[in-house]
């Protein structure tokens, strides 16, 4: 946001106040780093323009709306004239005696995964990881490879409730157990006391760490404690504004159109729209499609959440969707589900198929009309993915931010030669950084072709 504001030419001084002790970073990488596949140091993201004032691990800590001042808790007063809410949000913590020894304060051993602080060496012994959505499969995913002993505990009867039905939620439950991760599915914690966890069946679960992946919390409190309009997150119009033309709300603490919750990409296009407004060309934000792809590396997944509000105008009341399309090959680990809507994507979600994933991601978003043969699709055998090895120009490389390979190819032609002069270029690998090899290997291809001419329509 702050270094779009400087790009747009806004005139007066930016000021980012954070309260964790380093710059903003790459969050949705932190998996990585507990994992020991990802050095904390590599979160960085790109340094913000010299005219940004930074203040890092100070903490705001109440906002005087009448006088336009932020306070802060090392004593200052910051005043301001328009003051742009970005405080994310918090691990939601589940009603277990014994998680927390007060309000907000985890137990001995309990810990959640939202800052890079959260990715100290665990404690010896196995980890119990509360929670099968997408963050909790991830979770789990990451540190059985480490060798770690894994017990997944969810209270709903299959993982990924939320996007995936039962018979699609086996496929990565499979996946788990094949790598050790112990699955206790309909099952809730009961009860923590350090060193153990005991589930409502009575079983006592070994653990040395408990992981929250428990979802999350908007983090309000500076919006309601100063009179603003507060629901699940502060409420905010098309403009991304508050009651209070001059305060704004993006990213996870913001809730517009009633929904809380972004991906990286929305919030990136929250900071966009709202850098062009506040720079006087006012662009309302609309949410574009968005693709959800948990991090199980080496198996593809893609979940499409529903595009747009149930329609229902049929005369019986139900909403006009086409119809539903299943694929289940339970041996080979692929599942697709798809609910289609006026001839296109609508919602589902593909699993374990590198190549149907890459095709449906690409139709989702750009909410193109799915094909006549539907099972060719499925299979990945239409063609829309390059099995040989060549990146496509119209694939999309980066789906965080929505970076294609012509994109790519372009920013390399004009001299974005290594993985983190494109990700400055287009934003690729910024994200969840799922896409950072297939980057990276587009460097080695081209710089091995000896390739330099200007891709067409590239800006030499
Ligand atoms: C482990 C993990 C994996 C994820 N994976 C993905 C993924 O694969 N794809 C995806 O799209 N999204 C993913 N996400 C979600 C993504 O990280 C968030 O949507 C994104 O970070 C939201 O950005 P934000 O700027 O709104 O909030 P945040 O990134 O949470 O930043 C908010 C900042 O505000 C600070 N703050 C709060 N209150 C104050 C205060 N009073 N004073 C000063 N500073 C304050 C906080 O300390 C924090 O640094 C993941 C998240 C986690 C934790």
């Amino acid at each position: 946001m702050a270094a779009r504001l400087v790009g747009y030419g806004h005139p007066g001084g930016v000021t980012v106040v954070g309260a964790e002790p380093r710059p903003a970073y790459h969050r949705a990488l932190l998996g990585s780093v507990l994992d020991g596949t990802l050095d904390a140091g590599r979160l960085a993201l790109p340094a913000l323009p010299a005219e940004v004032r930074q203040l890092t691990g100070v903490r705001v800590t109440a906002v005087d709306r009448a006088r336009r001042t932020v306070r802060t808790g090392d004593g200052r007063a910051l005043p301001y004239d328009v003051l742009v809410l970005a405080t994310g949000a918090r691990p939601r913590v589940p009603p277990v005696p014994g998680l927390e020894t007060g309000p907000g304060r985890l137990a001995e051993g309990v810990r959640a995964v939202r800052t890079a602080a959260d990715c100290r060496p665990l404690s010896e012994g196995p980890v119990v990881v509360l929670g099968g959505g997408i963050r909790g499969v991830e979770t789990a995913w990451a540190l059985s490879g480490t060798g770690q002993e894994v017990a997944l505990v969810h209270p709903a009867g299959h993982l990924m409730e939320r996007h995936l039905d039962a018979a699609g939620a086996a496929v990565p439950a499979a996946w788990l157990a094949g790598r050790g991760v112990t699955l206790h599915l309909g099952r809730r914690a009961a009860e923590y006391t350090p060193g153990k966890v005991v589930l409502d069946d009575g079983q006592v679960l070994a653990a040395g760490t408990v992981l929250l992946c428990t979802g999350t919390v908007a983090e309000t409190a500076l919006a309601r404690a100063s009179g603003l309009d507060v629901r699940e997150g502060v409420v905010v119009d098309a403009l991304l504004r508050t009651g209070d033309p001059r305060v704004h709300a993006i990213g996870d603490c913001a809730e517009h159109a009633g929904a809380v919750g972004t991906t990286v990409l929305q919030a990136w296009e929250q900071a966009e729209a709202l850098a062009l407004t506040l720079t006087g060309r006012q662009r309302p934000y609309a949410p574009g499609r968005r693709v959800l792809r948990p991090r199980t590396p080496g198996k593809d997944m893609v979940v499409l959440p529903p595009a747009g509000p149930a329609r229902p105008d049929n005369t019986d009341g139900t909403d006009d969707i086409d119809g539903t399309v299943s694929l289940l090959d339970r041996a080979g680990g692929r599942h697709a589900r798809l609910v289609l809507r006026d001839g296109r994507l609508h919602e589902g979600a593909v699993i374990g198929s590198p190549s149907a994933v890459a095709a449906v991601s690409r139709l989702y978003a750009r909410d193109e009309p799915v094909p006549a043969d539907l099972l060719a699709l499925l299979t990945g055998a239409d063609g829309a993915y390059a099995g040989d090895g060549t990146l496509p120009d119209e694939a999309v490389v980066c789906h965080c931010n929505n970076v294609t390979g012509k994109a790519l190819k372009d920013a390399w032609h004009r001299g974005a030669h290594d993985e983190a002069a494109l990700a400055r270029a287009t934003r690729a690998t910024t994200g969840c950084g799922g896409c950072a090899s297939v980057v990276r290997r587009l460097c080695t291809t081209l710089a091995d072709d000896g390739d330099d001419t200007p891709a067409e329509g590239a800006t030499p």
